[in-house]
């Protein structure tokens, strides 16, 4: 397998890296200090081309691989984690929609989220079930041609940005199928915003849905067709999760280096005391690891091959990297690392969210697992 970068991949990371220099890096300290979303970046990113990347060109998209789509992801990460996982997430429902929805879905929402004008959500976590999705309890009953949805979901990210929503119902005992829910749905609303330890600008929210009726023909797929459709859309999302990781870790560890170069204390560069150096070496070798990881799973995902086992690895090794990376660079800037002028504590609390969602480390393993065992 060769991962070196072909001229197309070397474009499309430096086009999102002028992009984020652009749009992002400006704003961003202020938006963090704010907790503020600023929705109109997204048809700017649509404009760019980030959003459809991987979506056809029929609506739109760029028809390029995964593995392009995780080099977007970790430049935009570099710049605002926060960012990148709101834009990972609007991407959730074009992949979805592209993969299982009809034509008639497909011609309805996929041009405009991929220009931006709308976001998107993914509605699986509940209160009440987290890792565990399969038990989940939000209710879809059908009367004539729709369904009436009663149930919350939890921790949604883009909740109550967002313009579509694809929530995981369960439509019969033992049948969970997935609804798009448009934002005016008479019956949805938005519960509690999160207030978090990181990624503030990316809002997290509670989505109530009491009575909210919607058309069967909402369903994507088959009305039993939920949870693969949910599994599916996080397989190729834990490579998303990993790439934002990545970007993250990049950003550590460029900050530590420029920090160790500058600061002398007993009357040298701390870049040159032996404890920096190999603290430095490992954070480096780290972050190479996960990259190759990463770069793997997304080469099988680009050549119809397995890649779940290696998504799940690539999620695993790249998260729990930038959670050491992003420490260790508290740890070489001292006392300054602890401040938030500094940035590098923003990605450590940033490095924490990413051992969670889509999946926490242990579940990665029991993915992985489960794989060694059926080979
Ligand atoms: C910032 C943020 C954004 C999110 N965005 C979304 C979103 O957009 N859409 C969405 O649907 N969800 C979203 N989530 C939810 C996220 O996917 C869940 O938090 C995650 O799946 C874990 O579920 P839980 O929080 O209920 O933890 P639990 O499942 O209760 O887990 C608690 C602990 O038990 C461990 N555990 C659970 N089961 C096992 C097991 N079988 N073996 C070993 N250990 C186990 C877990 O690893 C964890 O350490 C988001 C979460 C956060 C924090």
């Amino acid at each position: 397998m060769d991962f070196s970068l072909n001229d197309i991949q070397t474009e499309v990371i430096d086009s999102t890296r002028k992009f984020a220099e652009k749009e992002i890096a400006p704003i961003i300290d202020e938006d963090e200090a704010n907790s503020h979303f600023r929705r109109e970046l997204f048809p700017k990113m649509g404009d760019a081309g980030l959003i459809g990347a991987t979506a056809p060109g029929d609506y739109g998209g760029s028809e390029l691989g995964i593995m392009e789509y995780s080099l977007i992801l970790e430049q935009l990460a570099y710049y605002s984690a926060s960012y990148a996982a709101s834009f990972s997430v609007t991407a959730l429902p074009i992949k979805i929609i592209e993969q299982f929805g009809s034509e008639e879905q497909k011609q309805k929402y996929l041009p405009d989220l991929i220009t931006g004008e709308l976001i998107g959500a993914f509605c699986l976590t509940e209160p009440g079930s987290g890792s565990d999705a399969k038990s989940l309890k939000t209710k879809a009953e059908k009367s004539g041609d729709n369904y009436t949805i009663n149930g919350v979901k939890q921790f949604i990210t883009n909740g109550g940005q967002a313009d579509v929503y694809i929530v995981m119902v369960r439509t019969d005992e033992k049948e969970i199928s997935a609804l798009i829910v448009e934002k005016n749905c008479a019956g949805m609303s938005v519960g509690k915003l999160e207030k978090k330890m990181g990624m503030r600008v990316s809002p997290t929210a509670e989505m109530l849905f009491e009575n909210a009726s919607v058309p069967a023909a909402n369903t994507i797929g088959r009305p039993a067709d939920g949870f693969r459709v949910a599994m599916t859309a996080l397989d190729s999302g834990r490579i998303s999760i990993a790439s934002i990781a990545n970007g993250i870790s990049q950003a550590a560890l460029d900050k530590a280096i420029a920090y160790a170069k500058e600061r002398e204390q007993f009357g040298q560069r701390i870049i040159d005391f032996q404890g920096i150096e190999f603290m430095l070496a490992e954070m480096a070798t780290e972050l190479e690891a996960s990259r190759w990881l990463t770069r793997r799973a997304a080469y099988l995902h680009d050549n119809d091959l397995p890649f779940s086992k290696e998504a799940s690895m690539a999620k695993l090794k790249s998260t729990e990297a930038c959670m050491r990376i992003t420490t260790d660079a508290v740890q070489v800037l001292g006392g300054y690392g602890y401040m938030e002028e500094y940035v590098v504590e923003r990605f450590m609390r940033e490095a924490k969210m990413l051992e969670l969602v889509e999946g926490t480390s242990q579940i990665q393993k029991l993915v992985i697992s489960r794989n060694l065992k059926k080979d």
